[in-house]
């Protein structure tokens, strides 16, 4: 529920709204940013009776928002989020931002290499998965703790910030001493416990879109992050299961402008994984880009032929530079 105050409101009556509404036992928040002063209402399991709300003064209309999420959306939050990983900002008015580095941490050569190459060529964040969520047993499970070290330790030496997925709470600890982003993958999307948990921490988030996850879903899980507390959450697109075999997932671009219509959070795109195809991985991620992704998320490899993970929708050094060259063009172009 919305309740949206006259302009000429007095604090007093806006006040005596607040109370109001903590009389119901629902929880006023107020919404910043906004043209005229509005109060959002949490913690409604239903329709709520606006009659004794309406009758108050000052206050032009009730609007309910039927929606399950709230927080990540531009009713409760007109002003786009800015999503600082140290420096590196990703959101509206920010020069999109890329994320690279190896699927999974393999070793400290490797993890060195990878960042050298991905600082050389103009990445933002270095990328590396410690705790991997493969699909069967018997591939490569991540070098686990080990791994955040290395990537921690990649990462301070070419001076990128760093990002790695954690699939359980107990991991938490951990994932926040090494990393500076949380990344929650596509297979947990729905895990709402470890959601509700990272959302009580304070770093950033990065939450991908589940291989089957509506767009109500999505939102519905990011809603999580922010009802916890944590409003650092950047959305990510990573293609959706379909009928198509030829590619690994279908990239979903059309997402990208229209969560950035319906909320106020950042998005950005995977075309590695949307498409599992290394000759792929350019062309999506330069479409990401021009519908308004406000960054995108490469694997690189130093030797993809070798990788113990997703080789082949890894980009090898030459081709990641030479896509970093056509992303500074399209930056330009775009009016960054
Ligand atoms: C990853 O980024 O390493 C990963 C496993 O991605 P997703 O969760 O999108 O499959
Ligand atoms: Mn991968």
């Amino acid at each position: 529920m919305l309740i949206v105050m006259h302009h000429s409101a007095t604090d007093a009556q806006i006040d005596a709204v607040h109370r109001a509404v903590e009389a119901m036992k629902l929880q006023p928040v107020s919404i910043p940013g906004s043209q005229r002063t509005a109060i959002g209402v949490l913690g409604n399991q239903g329709y709520v009776d606006d009659s004794a709300i309406l009758e108050l003064p000052g206050v032009r209309e009730v609007i309910h928002v039927s929606k399950p999420y709230k927080l990540v959306s531009r009713d409760f939050h007109p002003a786009s989020t800015i999503v600082d990983v140290k420096g590196v900002r990703f959101g509206d008015g920010c020069p999109p931002v890329v994320i690279a580095g190896p699927c999974s941490i393999e070793s400290e050569a490797q993890m060195l290499a990878s960042a050298q190459l991905v600082k050389a060529h103009g990445a933002g964040m270095l990328r590396g998965g410690a705790f991997k969520p493969r699909t069967g047993p018997h591939s490569f499970q991540g070098l686990g703790r080990d791994g955040l070290k290395l990537l921690r330790q990649a990462g301070d030496a070419v001076n990128l910030p760093v990002i790695t997925e954690v699939m359980r709470i107990d991991q938490l600890d951990d994932v926040c001493r090494y990393a500076d982003v949380l990344q929650i993958g596509a297979r947990n999307m729905q895990n709402f416990d470890l959601l509700k948990e990272a959302g009580r921490r304070s770093h950033p988030v990065l939450l991908k879109r589940g291989m089957s996850a509506t767009i109500e879903e999505f939102l519905s899980a990011a809603e999580y992050l922010l009802s916890e507390g944590n409003s650092q959450v950047i959305l990510c697109e990573r293609g959706i299961r379909t009928f198509e075999k030829a590619t690994r997932n279908t990239l979903d671009v059309s997402i990208v402008p229209l969560i950035r219509n319906i909320s106020h959070l950042p998005i950005i795109v995977d075309p590695s994984h949307a498409t599992g195809k290394r000759s792929l991985v350019a062309p999506m991620a330069k479409a990401a880009l021009v519908v308004g992704a406000h960054g995108v998320m490469v694997e690189v490899h130093p030797d993809p032929d070798k990788a113990l993970c997703d080789g082949a929708q890894s980009l090898d050094g030459p081709a990641f530079e030479r896509l970093m060259a056509e992303i500074k063009g399209l930056i330009t172009y775009l009016g960054y």
